[in-house]
C-alpha cells in the first residue's frame, strides 16, 4: 500500500467514526481530497485507491493538473479565492465552486460557463467567525446572495462552504460549525433546496461531521505536509 492509500483509508475510518458518534450515515459525508501543492502524481495515487473528487486552491495550478488528467472521471472544486479576472478559467475547468461570496463573481461564473458543459456547481462562502479580513459573505447577507445567485443561469446553487479560525477543542469548534448549520438550515426553510454543507478540514472534521458537514476537505492528512505554506 502507497502512503497516500494508507492515509485515506484512515480518513475514511474517522469519517465513519464521526458518523457513527453523530448518529449519522456515513454515505451523507463526501470527502473532497485537497490537492493543492501536490503534482498530479500524487492525484493519480489517490485516484488508485478510490478517490474521484479533488479540492484546488490555486487555479493556475488546477488548470494545470485537470488538464494533464483530463482523461480520468475526476471532479474538481475550486476551494480557493477568486479574482475577477480568473472567472474565466474556473468556468471552463471545474465542476464546482465553493468560494463565491459575492455577486460580481457569481455573475462572471454564470456568464463564462460554457453551455456545452454541464452547470457549475456552487457554495456560497460564509464567514462565520465576523472577521472583517476574512473571505466569505456575512451571514447576514447570506439569504439575498443565495436567492440572486439561484436564479443564474449555468450555476446551480448546492449549499455554503466556511473555514472557521481554528479551534482549541471539540466544543469551540462546533460552536462555530453550528453557525454555518443554523444558516443552512435557515436557506433550506426558505426553500432553496441545499444539499452540500462544506466545512471541517484534516484538524477538525469530526466536530464539522458532529455539527452536520456533508463535505469534509482534508489535505493534509491525505497527502502529508504541504511543500510550502499557505
Ligand atoms: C488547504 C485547505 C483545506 C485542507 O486543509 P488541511 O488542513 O490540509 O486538511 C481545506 N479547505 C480549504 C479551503 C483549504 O484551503
Amino acid at each position: 500500500m502507497t502512503m497516500i492509500e494508507i492515509n485515506l483509508q484512515t480518513v475514511r475510518d474517522r469519517i465513519v467514526a464521526a458518523c457513527k458518534a453523530a448518529g449519522r450515515h456515513p454515505a451523507e459525508v463526501t470527502l473532497l481530497a485537497v490537492s493543492k501543492t501536490f503534482g498530479a502524481e500524487a492525484v493519480q495515487e489517490a485516484y488508485a485507491a478510490g478517490q474521484t473528487a479533488f479540492g484546488e486552491n490555486y487555479i493556475q495550478e488546477a488548470v494545470q493538473k485537470i488538464t494533464q488528467l483530463r482523461d480520468l472521471p475526476l471532479q474538481w472544486h475550486c476551494i480557493g479565492p477568486i479574482q475577477s479576472n480568473k472567472t474565466r478559467l474556473v468556468a471552463e475547468h471545474f465542476d464546482w465552486v465553493q468560494t463565491v461570496d459575492r455577486l460580481k463573481i457569481a455573475q462572471r461564473l454564470s456568464e463564462q460557463r460554457p453551455p456545452t458543459m454541464a452547470p457549475l456547481q456552487v457554495c456560497i462562502q460564509v464567514n462565520v467567525d465576523g472577521g472583517a479580513t476574512k473571505s466569505g459573505v456575512d451571514p447576514e447577507a447570506a439569504p439575498a446572495l443565495a436567492r440572486q445567485i439561484a436564479a443564474l443561469p449555468g450555476l446551480r446553487l448546492r449549499g455554503l462552504m466556511s473555514i472557521p479560525d481554528p479551534a482549541p477543542d471539540f466544543v469551540a469548534s462546533c460552536a462555530l460549525f453550528a453557525k454555518a448549520r443554523a444558516l443552512f438550515d435557515t436557506l433550506n426553510a426558505e426553500g432553496l433546496a441545499l444539499d452540500t454543507l462544506s466545512m471541517g478540514m484534516s484538524a477538525d472534521l469530526d466536530a464539522a461531521i458532529h455539527s452536520g458537514s456533508t463535505m469534509v476537505r482534508v489535505g493534509t492528512a491525505i497527502f502529508g505536509g504541504r511543500p510550502r505554506p499557505v
